[in-house]
């Protein structure tokens, strides 16, 4: 299979190239030129995660140097559990993606791209340099999934005081390939410096460089995985559709979502939640689509203003009234995220995250509604992520994952650097010329 992008003014190419480059030259995000169909029967024999993912994944491999290692990149990616669970409330359940090393669902894609990268990079003679700007969850994710992979290496920058202290141990406690720096700024010039490195040609002769944001199609296309493995196993005992509600941000876990039903699984409707930053549902409500500046809630990695793969949903329906018609989008207030957390772990002892507390809110609003149907509602981080929110509303300590508790014992160190080009350029020149051999990894 081809990908195109969806500006449409740059060449057709392949999935490794797609997935090394990032962003398509002209701008545009990649998207693939032909959609498959899949039907579930398509799926019979295939039972675990990486199995439906393996078939799932298969005709976009087609044809690509990936494609005999694509049931290995599966296997190695998607080695930990992912629990469909029921809620208290009737015929609700919840798909649990945050079972991974860094405790959200960004696990899912980084560690997919990154068992890709290793193989389209071992054994060249150039290290690949990923960069990466983050927020909080993205930056720990990838760190996670490239940490000591032989021929790449991660340079992370995050706001310096504007991650939680959990989020920056766990963004500086990898070492070795994974250099961290705390950026004297926003997170906009994290991007900024990230983005423009990645655009300037010269520094890209000395120090090739690539990113793992969330247009990446390498995190984007595995996405798909958990979608089609939890609509496939309520459809094989239920025999009914699953609805999802999905914590949205840049739109990259539900454009999975939409992408995977698109493709023929039995996904039923799917409905965006946001938090205040409420550009998708004011969109989705008739008005214009007006990306501006993001601002600061409770659930912040979808702290997002102008969602990133917005452009792609745009490519898959063309026709607006459609689109409208199709996503119906809840924005919910930081008061209301509070309130749902601290009620339902009242009432039901159940316990979420921010960002989940979205969806699961959207969720008793659809049913208050009269909503029918088996809804699930995606969970999306492991609320002890977020404990400085979470413990405080339901009153008690929250025990750490240990996957996540691992990772906190070990030490952290960032390094501090300036929200300024010439001083990144020369640190990364510093730090990551790709005459440097990486050191020897046992
Ligand atoms: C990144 C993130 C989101 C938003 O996902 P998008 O793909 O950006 O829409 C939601 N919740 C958590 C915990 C995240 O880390």
């Amino acid at each position: 299979m081809n990908f195109i992008s969806t500006r449409g003014a740059a060449a057709a190419c392949g999935l490794s190239a797609a997935i090394a480059a990032g962003l398509a030259p002209d701008g545009g995000l990649y998207v693939p030129d032909t959609l498959p169909g899949l039907s579930a029967q398509q799926f019979d024999g295939c039972d675990t995660l990486p199995a439906v993912a393996t078939r799932l994944l298969q005709p976009f491999f087609d044809g690509d140097a990936l494609a005999p290692d694509l049931a290995a990149i599966c296997g190695e990616a998607f080695d930990f559990p992912l629990p469909l669970l029921p809620l208290a409330t009737a015929r609700d359940s919840v798909l649990e993606l945050f079972h991974g090393p860094t405790a959200a669902f960004k696990d899912f894609g980084a560690r997919f791209l990154a068992a890709c990268l290793a193989r389209l990079y071992a054994g060249r003679e150039r290290a690949l340099t990923i960069v990466v700007a983050t927020s909080g969850d993205t930056g720990a994710a990838v760190a996670a999934a490239f940490h000591r992979r032989p021929g790449l290496r991660v340079a992370v920058l995050y706001p310096d005081g504007r991650v939680s202290p959990r989020q920056a141990h766990q963004l500086g406690c990898f070492g070795d390939n994974i250099h961290t720096y705390k950026v004297h700024g926003s997170f906009d010039d994290c991007q900024a410096l990230t983005k423009r490195a990645l655009n300037d040609a010269t520094l890209q002769q000395a120090i090739p460089l690539s990113s793992a944001n969330s247009i990446s199609l390498g995190r984007l296309l595995p996405q798909m995985s958990y979608y089609a493995y939890a609509a496939l196993t309520h459809w094989r005992t239920q025999g009914r559709p699953l609805n999802f509600v999905i914590p949205t941000g840049n739109l990259g876990n539900a454009f999975a979502a939409i992408l995977a039903r698109t493709l023929g699984l039995p996904l039923g409707r799917i409905v965006l939640a946001t938090n205040a930053n409420a550009v998708l549902p004011q969109f989705f409500a008739g008005a214009d689509y007006t990306p501006r500046a993001s601002i600061a809630t409770l659930a912040n990695a979808m702290d997002v203003g102008a969602p990133s793969n917005f452009e792609r949903l745009r490519w898959l329906y063309p026709d607006t009234a459609q689109l409208r018609r199709e996503f119906p989008a809840q924005s919910v207030g930081d008061e209301a995220i509070r309130e749902t957390i601290a009620r339902r772990y009242r009432s039901h002892g159940e316990v979420f995250c921010p960002h989940t507390a979205t969806a699961v809110k959207t969720l008793e609003d659809l049913r208050h509604e009269g909503v029918d149907g088996d809804w699930c509602v995606v969970a999306t981080a492991h609320p002890a992520k977020f404990e400085s929110v979470v413990e405080p509303l339901i009153g008690r300590p929250l025990e750490t994952p240990p996957a996540l508790a691992a990772l906190l014992q070990r030490p952290a160190a960032a390094q501090p650097l300036s929200a300024d080009y010439a001083a990144f350029a020369a640190e990364l020149h510093r730090s990551f010329r790709a005459e440097t051999v990486p050191p020897a990894i046992t």
